[in-house]
């Protein structure tokens, strides 16, 4: 059975459209269940009617024409109560349904499965035969039920591919097609696709046309020549070395780039019109489908060979394809993973939405983003990615939707969103220069965390008290080898000088988990919970030495430099670092600067240092809370899968008894505590966090005013008063919702997100 299903989904996953899968599925599944029928009926969304899309056994012509309401006949009874139905007799089952135009009466025994895809249910599968005595046995059950849900996948997919060409499962026009992700970053974008990949990736590259053949076909020619080339050269240094069965390994890839063998097959897909990038793409997708597929091992694992070759030629064709990309005025960049390089390509006034298929709200892209101030949509796993290139967007970063091929009403719905937000940003101006103090004279420092220097541009214009996190791994993962301390040292310069005399806290390089360096790769299991932050600098003091030298020396004649320890799980490794810094310190000093020992500070960003807050606050000037792990190791949810995003929850009963813990530990002990996570960021968690005596919120500079906005406009009891109320509430759909209202009944509604999506009850108005 596993052979069939591998190959089966295999065929599938190489079918060119929605229709072809469809019709392999039920004839597959009709040959290896030896049954008289195998039917698949999808549920259009539009019309909510299970449509019969592909049949082996029925009617042909009924294929599109018939199709049950909702909770109609068995299907509609499969699919709502999402589980199998097998009947020896469908005909005396009370929900039977009889089409006459499907040749259906023959058939007695009903085995139906759902298709569901991310809790979705997307179709039914159904194998009916016509005696009565064979019920489908469990093991045919058992294995439909896999089949489905293998498939469910790749018929969202093809479904949404459909869609975004502007098809609907019956094949009418479909405009506003609407795609969820996660929300990224907050804001709405209205702007033309743009899909950008990774180098030499085939399974990225876009289908683009061209318009100049032979250019593409001159350019694939020279890929060619450079990769046998490349290849003539290694056989040749390694001809000594190997024997001569493994030399002709060589000969079989030179064999493959002959004349009449894979170029001969590109270069009819480009002269079809494909650029040479894509028509590589396709041709070395098949052979490696086709090489898979085979039963005999050794041939199957060609398929590793081809797919080496491609990535080869694909490598030298873009170098030759240099020509710089082209960004329309209004970008929306997609990609399937975007990365913070990708961001700094597009110029900043050209790029409006950010669309990514992997990563969640808290991947650190998206923290940048909202750094940025660029809507964006993460987590759309189900989304062709490459079909969106030149497309019309609408990027909602509110709620983590995107829409394909807008109508004129949703396009103005949205734009005048876009312009209510531009309206209140402004009106928030009038705040910059104004304390961050409530209406009872409580008082809370704003800060912001920074990356970039384009952050600190902002944040001065937005009224920022100083800087609560410099992430210095930024300016590490845009570099192609570790900075030298010259380098160093004038990044940080740049920030301190921008905020002095206000403080600067400067984290030490936290890299690992999601958060890789090109130049130093770090490969694990569990990447979140192995070698990362602290963990690595104090396995690398010379990387670790070297940065607090250049953070010392840049602070020379400002003292406003501030060291935090990101992912501290230990007493030790406070003490080790705290050893580190001090004897760079005296030999700073010694080397003639004249500088001040900086406050240093511990993150408490993993459950265990919540446990210890005392026993750190006594080593340390200040602790600062990293919510956005935090909440990610309280509740054991990856905050990078969109897959578990609707688990991660700042406001989480459980995560906010353990930031109340941390402030009463850390003032218990005298020492000062900041949060600088998402969580400080957004309205809401802000007057929580007030409430819970947080001394400083640091967060991004677009969210700054909002936030200052708020908590000018209400007392500290209030705040008190909402957070005794939530406390006792162990829901954290329920805590937000009550905040919300709260937010909402003070006069805050426009600092929240739009209600969940007003353009949806447009959609259904329509
Ligand atoms: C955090 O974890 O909350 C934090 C601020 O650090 P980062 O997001 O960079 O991991
Ligand atoms: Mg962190």
């Amino acid at each position: 059975m596993l052979g069939i299903l591998r190959n089966l989904v295999q065929e599938v996953n190489s079918a060119r459209d929605l229709q072809e899968a469809l019709e392999i599925i039920v004839s597959r599944v009709q040959n290896a269940m030896e049954t008289e029928v195998c039917s698949v009926y999808l549920l259009d969304p539009s019309s909510n009617r299970y449509i019969l899309m592909a049949t082996e056994g029925l009617y042909r012509e009924a294929v599109g024409k018939v199709s049950l309401g909702h909770s109609e006949g068995l299907i509609g009874l499969v699919g709502s109560r999402e589980e199998p139905i097998n009947l020896e007799d469908a005909t005396s089952h009370p929900r039977y349904r009889y089409f006459p135009e499907t040749g259906e009466e023959r058939f007695r025994s009903f085995l139906g499965v759902p298709i569901i895809h991310h809790r979705r249910v997307l179709g039914v599968l159904v194998v009916q035969q016509r005696e009565s005595s064979r019920c489908f046995d469990e093991g045919e059950e058992a294995f439909l039920v896999t089949v489905s849900a293998q498939l469910a996948g790749v018929i969202a997919h093809s479904e949404a591919t459909g869609a975004i060409s502007g098809l609907s499962l019956t094949g009418e026009e479909a405009r506003d097609v609407s795609f969820s992700g996660v929300a990224g970053a907050p804001g709405v974008a209205i702007g033309q696709g743009v899909v950008v990949y990774p180098a030499a990736d085939l399974d990225v590259v876009p289908e683009k046309q061209t318009e100049d053949i032979d250019q593409e076909l001159q350019l694939f020619a020279g890929a060619v020549t450079a990769v046998r080339e490349d290849i003539e050269r290694v056989a040749r240094r390694l001809a000594s070395q190997l024997r001569p069965e493994e030399q002709a390994l060589f000969e079989v890839y030179l064999r493959m780039l002959g004349d009449n063998a894979l170029p001969a097959e590109v270069n009819n897909r480009i002269r079809e019109g494909l650029w040479a990038q894509g028509a590589l793409k396709q041709v070395v997708q098949q052979y490696v489908r086709h090489f898979e597929m085979m039963d005999d091992l050794y041939l199957r694992e060609r398929a590793v060979d081809i797919r080496d070759l491609g990535r080869r030629l694909l490598s030298h064709l873009q170098e030759g394809d240099q020509q710089e990309q082209d960004y329309p005025d209004r970008t929306v960049l997609v990609s399937e993973e975007l990365t913070p390089a990708m961001l700094g390509e597009v110029p900043r006034e050209q790029l409006v939405g950010l669309v990514s298929v992997r990563g969640s709200g808290n991947s650190h892209v998206a923290i940048l983003a909202r750094a940025m101030g660029v809507p964006t949509v993460m987590g759309l796993v189900d989304i062709p990615v490459n079909q969106l290139d030149g497309k019309e967007l609408i990027v909602d970063g509110f709620e983590g939707q995107i829409y394909a091929t807008p109508s004129t009403d949703l396009r103005a719905f949205y734009q005048e969103i876009c312009d209510e937000e531009d309206e209140l940003v402004r009106g928030l101006e009038v705040l910059r220069d104004k304390p961050c103090e409530t209406t009872d004279g409580h008082r809370v420092s704003l800060l912001v965390n920074t990356g970039l220097m384009t952050d600190v541009v902002r944040s001065l214009s937005h009224g920022a008290e100083g800087i609560g996190l410099y992430r210095t791994e930024v300016p590490f993962m845009i570099k192609d080898r570790f900075p030298s301390e010259q380098e160093q040292r004038e990044y940080y310069r740049e920030q301190l000088e921008a905020f002095a005399p206000n403080p600067v806290t400067m984290r030490t390089l936290d890299v690992g988990g999601d958060k890789a360096l090109t130049y130093f790769p770090i490969q694990e299991e569990n990447p979140f919970l192995g070698w990362r932050g602290i963990r690595v600098t104090l396995d690398h003091p010379e990387i670790f030495l070297v940065q607090v030298r250049a953070m010392l020396k840049a602070s020379e004649g400002l003292n406003n430099l501030q060291i935090m320890l990101p992912m501290v799980s230990n007493i030790s490794e406070v003490e080790e670092s705290l050893h580190l810094i001090y004897r760079v310190y005296h030999e700073v000093r010694e080397e003639g600067y004249d500088i001040h020992m900086p406050k240093v500070g511990v993150m408490v960003e993993v459950p265990a240092a919540v446990y210890q807050v005392r026993e750190l606050a006594d080593r340390v000037d200040f602790l600062s809370v990293g919510s956005n792990d935090l909440t990610q190791y309280l509740l054991a949810v990856d905050r990078n899968n969109p897959r578990v995003a609707q688990l991660y929850h700042s406001y989480h009963p459980a995560v906010l008894q353990a930031l109340v813990r941390i402030a009463h530990d850390a003032h218990a002990v005298g020492k000062p505590v900041s949060i600088c996570g998402e969580l400080a960021g957004d309205p809401g968690g802000a007057v929580l966090l007030m409430a819970m005596g947080y001394d400083a919120l640091s967060m991004n500079a677009a969210s700054l005013p909002k936030v200052k906005s708020v908590l000018r406009s209400l007392s500290r009891e209030w705040a008190a008063q909402l957070l005794e109320d939530v406390l006792l509430l162990d829901s954290p759909h329920v805590i937000k919702s009550c905040v919300d209202l709260s937010l909402r009944s003070a006069g805050f509604g426009r600092y929240l997100r739009p209600g969940r999506t007003s353009a949806s009850v447009l959609l259904e108005q329509s």
